[in-house]
């Protein structure tokens, strides 16, 4: 089966910072692939800016270079990336100063959509947006498009918004956060919102409890200062994990509209209780199976920032009082799996007497690797010797059952053309961001507030053992993370 590609009007994309990491592994490969798949038309200009002199010539090289290196992926061929490199442009630009943006200006066309990219570090967001403006490059069909971390607090992601709100209306601005654009993540709401059969039972009463995982091998690698500045809570936790939740745990919203889907996510996030000290667990990977620790990468024996965090959320409102959420993510775990596991209740009652053998149903949605679903019921097990009952797996993956040639589109290229097409429902809206800095805030300053350091688990395992007890405690367990 083949994707069904519906090519987006003519634009002009400038990607600021054209020449960084982001731009070059992620956001312009995902520009070809959309060339390649048929989606950009032949009127699709994009003009990477960045502070380096370069000449179109060496800007379109260095792009070459990245393709070729397989970053693509198999879906670009030869002729594809010649097809993009005859799109690009490239202008030196400075945010700090007024340096190139008159040239930038003159390569932009009127009226047609119009988006700048911000590919920079987040100190220089504020300083882009005034620039854009300033040189009068806003048009009504601007849209800016932010990458994340969308500040680093309450407050700070309070003066960013009220900084872009001075050159943009709400309705212009991106957030970015990619795994919204992950087709299984969208997945969460088709199932949810196109099936009768889990509706009714995703509620308090018929929910035991859903844990929420996403768990890396990697370690912080060459992204050692951003991280150590961050930690697990800020990089995963308040964007990523809590979209999450706020997809498993919203409302219907009325419509899949832009506005309807964030403001459901919103009331979630607003009805999140704070974290009790008891119901947070935060860790460091240390040394082990010939794997470094994560002081050794960051070079910094006193770091206290956490690789690692456990937490039970619980959501005071009427669908979801009493069913905790587990959420955990961290590096250097065991395994790379993002999964989302809602267990159901028992049945009311055993026709099959006390003894028989019992295991709650599962419905567990797999984001990588393998995207897919699981539900796990209970049968009779096969074969004489009475009615004794046994567990097993209704399997789905995805890509066996949409066909195996069909390609899963990398979340920057569905994120990148819902941008053009002015499409919001992927982006976070500015009070789902401060909100969720509104809850995450008090945990984080309170591991500021204490000397201790996070419990250190061995690089290659699941993480501490403490967040093991913080499920034991309840009587529940983790899921292997395999
Ligand atoms: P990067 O590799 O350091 O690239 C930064 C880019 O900004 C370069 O193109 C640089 O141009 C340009 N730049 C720096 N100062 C500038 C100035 N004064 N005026 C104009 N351009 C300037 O950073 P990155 O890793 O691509 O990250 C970019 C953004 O994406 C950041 O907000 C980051 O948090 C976010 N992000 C990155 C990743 C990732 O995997 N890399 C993942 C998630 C989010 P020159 O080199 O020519 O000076």
């Amino acid at each position: 089966m083949v994707a069904r590609v519906i090519p987006v009007d003519p634009f002009d994309l400038v990607v600021l910072g054209a020449t960084g990491d982001l731009a070059q592994r992620k956001i312009l490969p995902a520009l070809c692939r959309r060339l390649a798949e048929g989606q950009m038309p032949p009127e699709a200009q994009i003009i990477g800016a960045a502070r380096s002199a370069l000449s179109l010539a060496a800007f379109k090289e260095m792009v070459a270079d990245n393709l070729a290196a397989d970053r693509g992926g198999a879906r670009i061929s030869a002729d594809d990336i010649t097809a993009f490199l005859d799109r690009l442009e490239y202008v030196t630009i400075d945010a700090r100063s007024g340096d190139g943006w008159q040239e930038l200006g003159a390569r932009l066309r009127p009226d047609i959509t119009r988006a700048f990219y911000f590919s920079v570090a987040p100190a220089l967001f504020g300083d882009l947006a005034q620039r854009v403006s300033e040189h009068g490059l806003a048009t009504p069909q601007t849209r800016i498009v932010v990458e994340k971390p969308f500040g680093h607090d309450l407050d700070s992601a309070r003066a960013l918004n009220a900084m872009l709100a001075q050159h943009f209306t709400e309705a212009q601005i991106y957030r970015i956060d990619h795994y919204l654009g992950k087709e299984t993540v969208q997945n969460l709401m088709a199932v949810r919102f196109a099936n009768i059969l889990f509706e009714p039972l995703w509620n308090a009463r018929f929910v035991d409890h859903v844990q929420i995982t996403v768990a890396e091998t990697v370690g912080v690698g060459g992204r050692a200062d951003y991280y150590d500045q961050s930690g697990a809570m800020r990089d995963m936790v308040q964007n990523h994990l809590m979209q999450l939740l706020c997809l498993i745990a919203m409302e219907p919203p009325h419509r899949f509209d832009p506005d309807a889907v964030r403001d459901e996510k919103l009331k979630v996030i607003r009805a999140l209780d704070p974290v009790a000290p008891g119901d947070v667990v935060r860790g460091q990977y240390g040394a082990a199976a010939g794997l470094p620790g994560y002081i050794d990468e960051v070079g910094d024996a006193r770091s206290h920032t956490e690789s690692y965090v456990a937490l039970k959320v619980g959501i005071s409102n009427w669908r979801w009082k009493g069913t905790p959420f587990y959420l955990r993510t961290g590096k250097r775990l065991a395994a790379r799996t993002s999964e989302i596991a809602v267990t159901f209740r028992d049945p009311p009652h055993s026709i099959f007497g006390e003894d028989a053998e019992w295991r709650e149903n599962v419905l567990v949605i797999r984001l990588q690797p393998n995207e897919g679903m699981t539900l796990r019921v209970m049968i009779k097990e096969p074969g004489p010797g009475g009615m004794r009952l046994k567990d097993v797996a209704l399997d789905m993956s995805f890509a066996k059952a949409l066909g195996d040639d069909m390609q899963i589109p990398d979340a920057y290229e569905r994120l990148i053309m819902d941008v053009i097409r002015g499409n919001q429902t992927l982006f976070m809206r500015g009070d789902e961001v401060e909100a969720a800095w509104a809850w995450t805030d008090p945990v984080i300053g309170a591991w500021t507030a204490d000397a201790t350091a996070p419990l250190s688990y061995p690089a290659g395992s699941d993480g501490p053992e403490a967040a093991a007890r913080l499920l034991q405690r309840d009587e529940r367990q983790w899921r292997e993370v395999r």
